[in-house]
């Protein structure tokens, strides 16, 4: 243990989708920063190889957040077999890239209740926890798709504004128990995702680099350290903000 203001010592974070990418990179930064750290997912698999890349502090539960009825229990076993859930990553997700004239229902549907419907009411189980003990941290991944129009990703765009907004509303009715909520906007980085969004498509890479200042992808440990930074004593007056890490892209001409 230590004073050190940028660590998370003896804290428990809960992240979605943290067997794999941005996640598990999260999950990383947060293990390094002396936190414990269970991590979630549909593949049971991939959580275990995460667990054993991450060490002792990590355990996980497979859990498909759209199961939603699910989502309380899932999270009073956390909290019984490990500890009080202290940090909430809302960071699962799933990427349609399709023209909003060929999205279908199903398609929407199913991006809504991956982004939007998981991660409201994962933040309601655990902010309700969470403000009873006055104290906590929730931080929701959007996506440069929240900051301006993308073609081809109309409803991953619905479903990351619409978390933007979430992120905000829940900032002023959870902050005054002196639970912070914030966003993380991560710009193009290299995952599984972004590597099957831009396959086959140079014109879309060119165009995202010739946006981004700093030219060049990011990397997943970026969007780690800025998720310790936000759940950090260090940022204890920050709430409501969403905070872009992006090489720049959405200040860049
Ligand atoms: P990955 O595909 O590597 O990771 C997505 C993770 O979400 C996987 O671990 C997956 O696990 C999990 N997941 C998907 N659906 C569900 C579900 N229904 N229930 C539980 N877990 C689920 O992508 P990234 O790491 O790139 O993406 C992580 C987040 O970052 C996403 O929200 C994405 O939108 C966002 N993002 C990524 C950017 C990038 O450039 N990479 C840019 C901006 C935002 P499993 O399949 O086992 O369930």
């Amino acid at each position: 243990m230590t004073n050190d203001p940028f660590r998370l010592d003896g804290q428990l974070a809960l992240v979605t989708g943290g067997g794999s990418g941005l996640g598990l990179a999260i999950s990383q930064a947060f293990v390094t920063a002396g936190a414990k750290v269970i991590i979630t997912g549909r593949r049971e698999d991939r959580l275990k190889q995460a667990v054993a890349q991450l060490g002792p502090a990590a355990g996980y539960v497979p859990h498909d957040v759209t199961d939603l009825d699910s989502i309380p229990g899932m999270v009073a076993l956390v909290e019984e077999r490990w500890q009080p859930v202290d940090i909430l990553v809302n960071n699962a997700g799933i990427h349609i890239k399709k023209l909003a004239v060929d999205t279908d229902a199903a398609d929407l549907q199913q991006m809504m209740q991956t982004h939007l419907f998981g991660a409201f009411q994962l933040s309601r189980e655990c902010g309700r926890r969470m403000a009873a003990r006055q104290r906590g941290s929730i931080v929701m991944i959007l996506s440069m798709a929240a900051m301006f129009g993308i073609p081809q990703v109309a409803a991953y765009t619905a479903a990351k504004s619409a978390l933007l907004g979430l992120t905000r509303a829940l900032a002023v009715e959870l902050s005054p128990q002196n639970v912070r909520v914030n966003a993380i906007a991560p710009g193009w980085i290299e995952t599984d995702m972004s590597r099957g969004a831009l396959e086959n498509d140079p014109a879309r890479e060119q165009k995202i680099l010739g946006r981004t200042p700093m030219n060049r992808l990011g990397e997943p440990l970026d969007i780690g350290y800025a998720a310790v930074f936000l759940c950090s004593p260090a940022a204890k007056f920050v709430t409501g903000v969403i905070l872009p890490v992006d090489g720049g892209a959405s200040i860049g001409f």
